[in-house]
């Protein structure tokens, strides 16, 4: 039986790759930041382990990993959205921007990585986004952190493939989750209208593509960047 670890399973498109994996018949451990109520009733509906755990503070990484049995596949998936304009952005929004999105997938990579090397096997996947593909304004530090993970995706690839470890990105496009929910109905329509499917996706559509590149099926795959997105970036 596979352990797989994902970061940010209480909610979106974690919760997603925690039902997906558990219906494979996984054992699905996942990090939840503070919320109790959906961590529970995620891990009530799916038999998942829940772990509190900050991906953004090394300590508390450190300390949960040390705790966790080796990790077949790791969805780094755990992340955070604002809005601002670059030049209102301060060093507190850049910095924890920068230490979730991709200093999170940095810290819970390297630990899992000595137990895969030793292995010889493992997978690993990062959740970006279209917007590190193409760059969306009012979010530079969201798009920039989410860019690195593209690159931490390809130069990782190439560090760890001959140790039989394969590294991949999935950067969807809209997805109906709360972290849409600062939009307002209105852009949510006009990303819709502007999406060739002429919908959102659903976090399900995700776990579904996650799961797959997890699978044997996708065993010829590394460095590579899946974008589900509905044609709104070709
Ligand atoms: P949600 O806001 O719905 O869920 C975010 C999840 O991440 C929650 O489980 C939350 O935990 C967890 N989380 C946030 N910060 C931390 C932290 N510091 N440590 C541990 N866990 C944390 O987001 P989505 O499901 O929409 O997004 C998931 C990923 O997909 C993100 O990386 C996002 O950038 C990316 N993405 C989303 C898109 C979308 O349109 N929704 C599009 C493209 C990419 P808690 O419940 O405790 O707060």
């Amino acid at each position: 039986m596979r352990t797989v670890l994902i970061t940010g399973g209480s909610r979106g498109i974690g919760a997603a790759c925690v039902r997906a994996f558990s219906e494979l018949g996984d054992r699905v451990i996942f990090l939840y930041r503070e919320n109790h109520a959906a961590a529970r009733a995620v891990s009530a509906e799916t038999g998942a382990e829940a772990i509190q755990c900050d991906v953004s503070d090394p300590e508390a990484v450190q300390r949960t990993f040390a705790a966790l049995p080796p990790v077949d596949v790791l969805v780094n998936n755990a992340g955070i959205s604002s809005f601002s304009l670059f030049q209102d952005l301060t060093e507190d929004d850049w910095s924890r921007m920068m230490e979730t999105n991709l200093g999170g997938a940095f810290r819970c990579t390297k630990g899992v990585l000595p137990a895969m090397i030793s292995r010889k096997t493992g997978c690993i996947i990062n959740i970006s986004s279209m917007w590190g593909q193409v760059g969306a304004a009012c979010e530079v530090h969201y798009s920039t952190a989410k860019a690195g993970l593209i690159g931490m995706t390809k130069a990782l690839a190439k560090e760890v493939g001959p140790s039989g470890i394969r590294v991949n990105c999935v950067a969807p496009g809209v997805i109906s989750t709360e972290m849409n929910a600062a939009l307002s109905a209105d852009d949510l329509k006009a990303l819709e209208d502007e999406t060739p499917l002429g919908r959102m996706g659903t976090p399900a559509e995700i776990g579904r593509v996650v799961t797959w590149l997890a699978s044997d099926d996708a065993a010829f795959f590394t460095g590579q960047v899946i974008s589900p997105n509905g044609g709104l970036i070709i």
